[in-house]
């Protein structure tokens, strides 16, 4: 069950006088439950997909598909939604908000979607309690180190349940230590069915994924599938959907 598919994806950023060719004729499938990494050098594309993944920006050729629906059909307001309640996002410079406290930052998502008061504290604390954050609930950014604010992001990123997970460059700013438990937060998630995509430079990261997407200069250069059954694009073996987290 391949949630999230990229089919014959193209962006062409027209800046002046050239045209920048982006992403050249891109297609992939991100299955439930499995963590893709996608790597290449700089400039090979790797933001220009996730952004074009995440429907932040539109392909000037090609779609992303979610489940049959293809983002682009949306409007703007129908994305946004899709972002807040099925998409999570963590950042390499961790995006929290610096005048709210872990918590609040955590909370902040479900109050965007409408989550009552009560609920939203309390998922918040589970959340802050599943990556050992228990203690720092009430602590604002500049009290936390760079791997606790990744942590924080990343329980903010799970807030509305989503169904797929999105970073760029998640460990880029932590040292190698935070960066391990960061990365290993990654693959639990991905355990739990979720989609997660990583991009990164980081070979660790590569070397977790299920699935690595290499691209250079804008195209595919090398897909791999390191999971138990299947191939690139085929079936992804059976994962719990059960676990630790709250219902959905
Ligand atoms: P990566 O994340 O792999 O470093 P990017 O996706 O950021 O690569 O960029 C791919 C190419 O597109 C690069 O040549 C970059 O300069 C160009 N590019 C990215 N964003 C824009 C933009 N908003 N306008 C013009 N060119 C862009
Ligand atoms: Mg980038």
């Amino acid at each position: 069950m391949a949630v999230l598919i990229a089919q014959s994806l193209s962006k062409v950023y027209r800046t002046g006088a050239v045209d920048v060719v982006a992403l050249n004729d891109v297609n992939a499938s991100f299955p439930a439950g499995e963590l893709t990494a996608i790597v290449g050098p700089s400039g090979s594309g790797k933001s220009t997909l996730l952004n074009l993944l995440a429907g932040f920006d539109t392909p000037t050729r090609g779609s992303v598909v979610l489940d049959g629906q293809v983002l682009n059909d949306l409007s703007e307001d129908e994305r946004c939604d899709l972002r807040l309640r099925r998409f999570g996002f963590v950042f390499q410079s961790y995006n929290l908000l610096s005048v709210l406290s872990a918590e609040q930052n955590v909370a902040f998502p479900m109050a965007l979607a409408g989550v009552p008061h009560g609920a939203r504290l309390d998922r918040s604390r589970e959340l802050l309690g599943r990556f050992g954050l228990s203690q720092r609930g009430d602590h604002l950014p500049f009290r936390l180190s760079g791997g606790e604010r990744q942590r924080v992001a990343l329980a903010r990123a799970l807030a509305n349940d989503p169904e797929v997970v999105f970073a760029d460059e998640p460990t880029g700013n932590l040292d190698s230590r935070s960066g391990k438990v960061v990365l290993a937060a990654l693959r639990e998630v991905a355990n739990d069915g979720r989609t997660v995509i990583i991009v990164t430079h980081d070979l660790e990261v590569a070397a977790l994924a299920d699935d690595s997407l290499e691209l250079r200069d804008g195209e595919v250069f090398a897909a791999s599938h390191s999971g138990e059954s299947g191939d690139a694009l085929g079936q992804p073996s059976e994962r719990p959907t059960a676990g630790s987290e709250a219902p959905r």
